[in-house]
């Protein structure tokens, strides 16, 4: 079981796939081996059986909890930062977060039933018993665990542990403070949810989230194509190289999307919830309903943005048509 959860990327730096009960699943962290100075990237889960598999990874690339002094989070999904608690728990190390995430997660769980269910009603999105919570928080809350951080990274800081430096590059869209780090010797950039090689991160509009997620998603998307990567390190998914082209296939996933919901709002207007019931398939489960809603929420900020659509509100209720 072990050594399936372990491939070696880079001299002392090694990917270890922890499991998820739901879809994707698995997630990939990143540990650099430093001795007792070691470097963990992102968490996983907080299961028993997650941290058992980090526990027996670490053991077998001759490393333990105790000698992880940094752990840096990518962003704040329980898949990434969920077990950050146990973790600092079992090491003692520091824990890295961006503050934009910090600062959303810990206003997220202190959102009020009320203004949640207000949020959905508005969008059109069915309010029943379940939906009390955000849904990444709701389906996972036995397992987040999460910690206030130690230390908040920022946008083009150097993180200096001696024989190597990550750079961080902030990318928010996915998350408002997902970061990304570039270890500019080996031109290696492990990017958590930012750019994956099978699917495209979900973007979207939540409830205590102001802005235009898409925009900042599609801007620092934009600002990697600048860098020369010599291998992408996504959380999800197999390891790739050409992150040029996986960019290029991004951005055009966006803009079917967007061009599938202005058709869609030709002649005619609909909440948010109604566009993504005729875009995705109606099969799903209510959680992903929602989520889809979220998407095309995020879409559709952007094209009201850009002058396109506008936004009737009727008996609290958002409707959307072209403009
Ligand atoms: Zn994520
Ligand atoms: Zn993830």
């Amino acid at each position: 079981m072990t050594a399936e959860s372990i491939a070696p990327v880079y001299e002392r730096l090694f990917q270890i796939k922890l499991p998820l009960p739901i879809r994707p699943k698995g997630v990939q962290v990143y540990l650099f081996h430093n001795g007792d100075r070691s470097v963990l990237i992102d968490t996983g889960l907080s299961t028993e059986e997650s941290l058992e598999v980090l526990h027996t990874s670490l053991r077998e690339i001759g490393c333990s909890f105790a000698d992880i002094a940094v752990t840096i989070c990518t962003h704040y999904h329980p898949d990434h930062y969920g077990a950050s608690r146990r973790i600092k728990q079992l090491s003692g190390c520091e824990v890295l977060l961006h503050k934009a995430d910090s600062e959303y997660l810990f206003r997220t769980l202190l959102l009020n039933t009320n203004d949640y269910r207000k949020f959905l009603r508005s969008h059109g999105l069915p309010v029943n018993g379940t939906a009390l919570m955000p849904p990444a928080i709701r389906v996972l809350r036995d397992y987040y665990l999460p910690v206030v951080p130690d230390k908040y990274i920022a946008d083009g800081e150097t993180l200096d542990f001696g024989d190597f430096s990550l750079q961080v590059i902030w990318t928010p869209g996915h998350t408002p403070g997902h970061v990304v780090l570039y270890w500019n010797e080996t031109r290696i950039m492990i990017v958590g949810d930012h750019l994956l090689p099978d699917i495209t991160p979900h973007v979207g509009i939540h409830t205590g989230l102001e802005g235009n997620p898409l925009d900042s998603y599609l801007d620092s998307l934009e600002s990697l194509k600048g860098f020369e990567i010599a291998q992408v390190l996504p959380a999800h998914g197999p390891c790739f190289s050409d992150h040029q082209r996986r960019i290029k296939e991004t951005f055009e996933h966006h803009e079917e999307r967007q061009a599938a919901i202005v058709s869609r709002l030709d002649n005619s207007f609909a909440t948010a919830y109604e566009l993504a019931l005729s875009l995705f398939d109606q099969s799903l489960p209510d959680l992903h309903k929602e989520v889809a809603a979220y998407e095309v929420l995020a879409h559709l900020e952007l094209l009201k943005e850009k002058g396109k659509v506008q936004m009737h509100t009727r008996d609290g209720v958002n409707h959307f048509a072209l403009q």
